[in-house]
């Protein structure tokens, strides 16, 4: 798997004001089959921990907050 280095290059992107990982929220977490989610301890939001993604868009479609935003590239639309 290869590993994320930017939250601005891989395709799921989590707003941060709208994220509720800190009050204990891990629903995008879960609903990743992949388990490329992961939820940054420190911050409290949730972030894409590995560039592996299969646009499934559970993880968009499932999040309470409307925080994920899945970029699905050109060619697989
Ligand atoms: S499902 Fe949404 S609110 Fe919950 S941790 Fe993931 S991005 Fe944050
Ligand atoms: S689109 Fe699917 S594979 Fe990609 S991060 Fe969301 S749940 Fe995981």
């Amino acid at each position: 798997m290869t590993l994320a280095t930017t939250a601005t290059q891989v395709p799921v992107r989590v707003d941060d004001d709208k994220c509720i990982a800190h009050k204990g929220c891990t629903v995008c977490v879960d609903v990743c089959p992949l388990d490329v989610l992961a939820i940054d301890i420190v911050k409290g939001k949730a972030y894409m921990a590995f560039d592996e993604c299969w646009y499934c868009l559970p993880c968009e479609q499932d999040c309470p907050t409307g925080a994920i935003t899945v970029d699905i590239p050109y060619l697989l639309r």
